[in-house]
């Protein structure tokens, strides 16, 4: 009866728990995991609308990962959403012009990464014990700034784990490096690479391929780990953020039970709006999945033509979370819309990896009927942020700015005014400099810290912890080195 998990590439369907596939994260063949049906909400949404943010959680976590008891769910959840978030809320919802914002970006590092990143360690050590897996999980993680610092955050002192985040020395912003290099917990361990950001990933990429680094590992009492994006451990979590977006709207008497909304989602890896498409799925009443794009705009041009086409310029931009040429979570869709096919899917991505694009078929096309695909430039992104702080006061981020641009572009061409909720993924505080930028280009001649206090005071929002704490907090990870000496600095730091 509890869901099973199989690959997206795997034709027989050889079906995982899973708290399986939390520990394996990626399938052997390449593939994602699916669930091998998407369960439906069993409690009435009046009933959702009475819950907090952690009962909510609970309802829809019990049915992805059935091999969980009760206790060791709440567990979790309980770990997860706690005062580690500056608003009991979790998840507040904000009406702005025309629109509901929902605030995933109360957590630790003050982006929705948080969401996942904050219940995924719980989930592995419980997957772990579950499995009678004796050895320390030892989480190995290269990043570009954002993911590295949550997931440190996340999974920092969590009895049972450690984790090393590898980081280009000259790779990442300011802030960023500040924040990943003020890390508190013991299990923690922050290390600058004299590369860039793929060097670090392909070091990371071998030290899990590597079979004699393994079997030294687990001599040691450890073993490897990943908290990437595409882990179920980090999607299932997301899920539950729709849910109580749609009961809070039921507890306030925005919309009546049942009645549909549309969801507006700023998208990179797909994976939080790939999130949205299971909450519909559920039987939460969605009607639209809108796909927001900065200039990056595969997506669009995916949902407009059915070609997905990686082969163009790699354009930067100030939402730098979505410059993104291969969403990974998309394979998912294309799985399910191909009718669970995994034959399919496999031919699909082996063109992308071979020609860098693929073509879905028809009748796949006509299962995209519930997404809506637009972008928006750098331009009008900032044009989103002014006209909105200039009409209500509110200040949102360079990522939510492009949601809110393709929100009222979607209106303006369909009509279609039905409650909406947008995905706010990011606090302004953590994209100051291009968020005052927006609002009036003469602050682009001031310094980070204070635009902060300048933001503060023109949103009439206190600075968040996570920007007060970088100012002030001590340096506690000074180690640099080689690329070609990763691996022995994972072992040395694990004794080794
Ligand atoms: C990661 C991220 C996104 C993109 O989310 P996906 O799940 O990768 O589509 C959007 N905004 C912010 C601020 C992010 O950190």
């Amino acid at each position: 009866m509890a869901v099973n998990y199989v690959s997206t590439r795997d034709v027989n369907k050889a079906e995982i728990t899973a708290s399986q596939a939390i520990l394996k994260g990626l399938a052997d063949d390449g593939g994602l995991f699916v669930p091998t049906e998407v369960p439906k909400l069993d409690v009435p949404v009046e009933k959702l609308a009475e819950m907090t943010y952690q009962e909510v959680a609970y309802e829809v976590l019990k049915l992805f990962l059935g091999d969980f008891t009760e206790e060791e769910l709440k567990h979790c959840i309980n770990s997860a959403y706690d005062s580690k978030f500056d608003t009991e809320e979790i998840a507040p919802l904000v009406y702005a012009d025309g629109a509901y914002y929902l605030e995933l970006f109360h957590g630790a590092t003050i982006a929705f990464k948080d969401m996942a990143l904050s219940i995924l360690p719980h989930l592995m050590i419980t997957s772990a014990r579950k499995n009678n897996i004796k050895n320390d999980i030892v989480i190995l993680t290269a990043t570009s700034g954002d993911t590295g610092k949550a997931a440190l955050a996340g999974f920092a002192d969590v009895e049972g784990t450690r984790i090393v985040v590898f980081y280009p020395k000259n790779g990442v912003s300011a802030i960023q490096e500040r924040q990943m290099v003020t890390q508190k917990g013991d299990n923690t361990h922050v290390v600058g690479i004299k590369g860039n950001f793929d060097q670090a990933q392909t070091g990371v990429k071998q030290m899990f391929n590597d079979k004699a680094l393994a079997a030294e590992l687990d001599a040691a009492g450890f073993q490897f780990s990943s908290a990437n994006s595409i882990n179920i451990g980090r999607l299932v979590p997301q899920i539950a953020y729709y849910v109580y977006a749609y009961s809070k709207l039921i507890a306030e008497e925005k919309i009546a039970a049942g009645e549909t909304i549309n969801v507006v989602v700023p998208t990179g890896n797909f994976g939080n709006i790939l999130a949205a498409y299971y909450a519909k799925n559920m039987g939460l009443p969605i009607a639209k999945l809108i796909c927001a794009s900065n200039e990056n705009k595969v997506l669009y041009d995916f949902f407009t033509t059915g070609e997905y086409d990686k082969n163009r310029e790699f354009i930067l931009t100030n939402s730098p979370s979505m410059d993104i040429l291969i969403s990974s979570n998309l394979e998912r869709l294309i799985y399910h819309i191909a009718g669970d096919d995994a034959a399919k899917n496999s031919e699909l991505m082996e063109s992308l990896k071979t020609t860098g694009k693929y073509e879905i078929t028809e009748d796949m096309k006509a299962k995209l009927d519930s997404f809506y695909g637009n972008y928006a430039s750098e331009q009008e992104t900032g044009d989103a942020i002014k006209s909105l702080y200039e009409k209500t006061g509110y200040i949102i981020d360079t990522h939510t700015g492009v949601a809110s641009y393709v929100y009222n572009k979607y209106k303006n061409e369909t009509g279609d005014d039905k409650t909406t909720v947008i995905a706010s993924t990011a606090s302004p505080f953590k994209f100051t400099r291009a968020v005052m930028g927006a609002i009036d280009p003469a602050y682009e001649k001031e310094e980070d810290f204070v635009l902060v206090d300048k933001l503060s005071d023109l949103g009439k929002v206190a600075v968040p912890n996570a920007i007060e704490e970088i100012r002030s907090a001590e340096v506690r990870h000074d180690t640099v080195v080689e690329v070609e000496d990763m691996c022995a600095e994972v072992k040395r730091f694990l004794g080794i």
